[in-house]
């Protein structure tokens, strides 16, 4: 989608500090980031959110999933948490599916 920001940072119309590359992902430094770590892992097909998920789409949802995981390894997190928020009363501000992972402080429970 063409005025879809993350689509843009994809195509690297908009810069971003990059984490990791290949066909079908990827992940980036959060502009604004949460904790020591934040990088969002995200498609490069574009998908709003986990609510239009369906399931042609299992492969790409492992993908991000699978993807999170080796990165946190890559980057020596031994705790981390992966967040989809879905939804505007989630938190979610940009409607391109992205999975978030946060790393490098403690976390707490219940989040906000
Ligand atoms: P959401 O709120 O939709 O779950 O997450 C969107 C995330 O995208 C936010 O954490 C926000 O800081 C990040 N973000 C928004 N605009 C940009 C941008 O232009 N560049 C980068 N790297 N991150 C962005
Ligand atoms: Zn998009």
């Amino acid at each position: 989608m063409s005025d879809c920001l993350f689509c843009r940072i994809i195509k690297k119309e908009i810069p971003s500090k990059s984490a990791y590359e290949d066909e079908h992902i990827y992940a980036f430094h959060d502009i604004n980031p949460q904790a020591p770590t934040h990088v969002l892992i995200v498609p490069k097909t574009h998908l709003d959110g986990v609510a239009q998920l369906g399931v042609k789409d299992t492969e790409i949802a492992g993908r991000l999933i699978v993807q999170a995981k080796r990165l946190a390894d890559s980057l020596g997190l031994k705790s981390y948490r992966l967040v989809f928020n879905s939804g505007a009363e989630a938190g979610q501000s940009v409607f391109h599916i992205h999975l978030h992972l946060l790393g490098g402080r403690r976390m707490t429970w219940p989040p906000g």
